[in-house]
């Protein structure tokens, strides 16, 4: 028996992040991955395979981490990895054409093929930074490049420019809360 040595670097923990690769997006706060507007349905052990493919963007997840963080002693076998990975391809795969998302390492464990984006978020800020007037994420704001924020009375008074940057205040998006759901406002 092969004494299975990490090769791979713990990437950093960012528990509620997202990301983004190939077509899809992958919310790790809400446990969704999005191929555009449409969800792309996993079970909880294929999400976990997923996210650890991910985060490890492109590196080589080893069969040791699987069986760590995805399965209790009992299931964590040679046959059920690999039964999941195939499941997981198909699931990508359905959607993608014949594109493989997942590579296989030969005895080590499997690597993701495309490259991860983290995406960060708008930090929605809860006032003005000029009044302190507060601003709810789904209220009128006007916000710079930087996310410097401002209530829209003192964005007028600034003419739009941020006095911090000197860079154009816009409307920043509202944000809805409470609707996960990636096709809101599409009517059916
Ligand atoms: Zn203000
Ligand atoms: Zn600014």
């Amino acid at each position: 028996m092969l004494q299975s040595v990490s090769e791979t670097v713990d990437p950093p923990r960012r528990p509620h992040a997202t990301y983004r690769f190939g077509p899809f997006i992958l919310d790790t706060r809400r446990r969704v991955l999005y191929c555009g507007a449409q969800i792309v349905p996993l079970s909880e052990n294929l999400f976990r395979i997923l996210v650890l493919l991910v985060r490890a963007d492109g590196d080589v997840v080893t069969k040791a981490t699987f069986f760590s963080e995805v399965w209790d002693e009992e299931h964590a076998t040679d046959a059920n990895l690999a039964q999941h990975i195939l499941m997981l391809r198909h699931a990508l795969g359905e959607r993608a054409r014949d594109r493989s998302y997942i590579v296989t390492v030969p005895r080590k464990g499997y690597r993701l093929a495309v490259s991860t984006e983290l995406k960060a978020g708008l930090r929605m800020k809860g006032s003005c930074e000029r009044c302190t007037a507060l601003v709810s994420s789904d209220g009128e704001a006007y916000i710079c490049s930087y996310e410097c924020t401002f209530c829209p009375t003192c964005a007028q008074q600034l003419d739009h420019t941020c006095p911090n940057c000197a860079g154009a205040l816009l409307v920043r998006p509202p944000r809805r809360t409470g609707t996960p759901n990636a096709t809101n406002g599409v009517s059916r």
